[in-house]
């Protein structure tokens, strides 16, 4: 079977670790510090159920209820991962206007998309719950992982489910 080319974004508000988890999916290490301001594009092969595929990851470089999304945010990206801070409200708060947005820059309501909650190895300062992410990504009708990019710790997790969710959507996957 071809390798299937399957693009990816990160998006959410600044420091969540979007470029940390990127880093370590892609390069297998953390970076502690990052530009926080650079956008850029990584490549991974993986498999998932056997096909292989070729990731094209976008770290962006972060939104915040301002944001404004340029089109290339909307046109041929394959799904997105919502990334938040466990340790963070207001990062919690963005994702759900990142998500809004998107609905209506693409016009559709059926987004291949993952809720991402990270840094779940900063136990003392959590402040969203478990269960305040499941239920958030269960209204989405989307996926939900928690990780550490810190510890690589779920994140191998992240891309098995968007690919999941990508297949889904685009209607390739039969078991789904
Ligand atoms: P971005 O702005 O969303 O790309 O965030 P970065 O990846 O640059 O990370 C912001 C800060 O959070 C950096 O200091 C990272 O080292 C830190 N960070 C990222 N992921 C984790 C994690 O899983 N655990 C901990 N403890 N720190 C993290
Ligand atoms: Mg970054």
């Amino acid at each position: 079977m071809p390798v299937k080319n399957r693009k990816v974004a990160l998006m959410g508000f600044r420091a969540v670790g979007k470029s940390s988890l990127t880093i370590q999916f892609v390069e297998n290490h953390f970076v502690d510090s990052y530009d926080p301001t650079i956008e850029n594009t990584f490549q991974k092969s993986v498999s998932y159920k056997g096909q292989d595929y070729l990731i094209n990851v976008v770290d962006t470089a972060g939104q915040d209820e301002y944001s404004i999304f340029p089109r290339s945010y909307t046109v041929d990206v394959d799904g997105y991962l919502l990334v938040y801070s466990v340790t963070s409200m207001k990062s919690f708060d963005t994702v759900k206007v990142i998500r809004d947005k998107l609905l209506d820059q693409s016009g559709t309501t059926n987004i291949p998309l993952v809720l991402v909650g990270n840094k779940t190895d900063l136990h003392m300062q959590r402040v969203i719950s478990t269960e305040m992410g499941k239920k958030l990504a269960a209204d989405w009708k989307a996926s939900f992982v928690e990780c550490s990019a810190k510890q690589n710790e779920g994140v191998e997790e992240i891309f098995q489910k968007i690919l999941q969710q990508v297949e889904q959507v685009q209607g390739n996957d039969p078991e789904s």
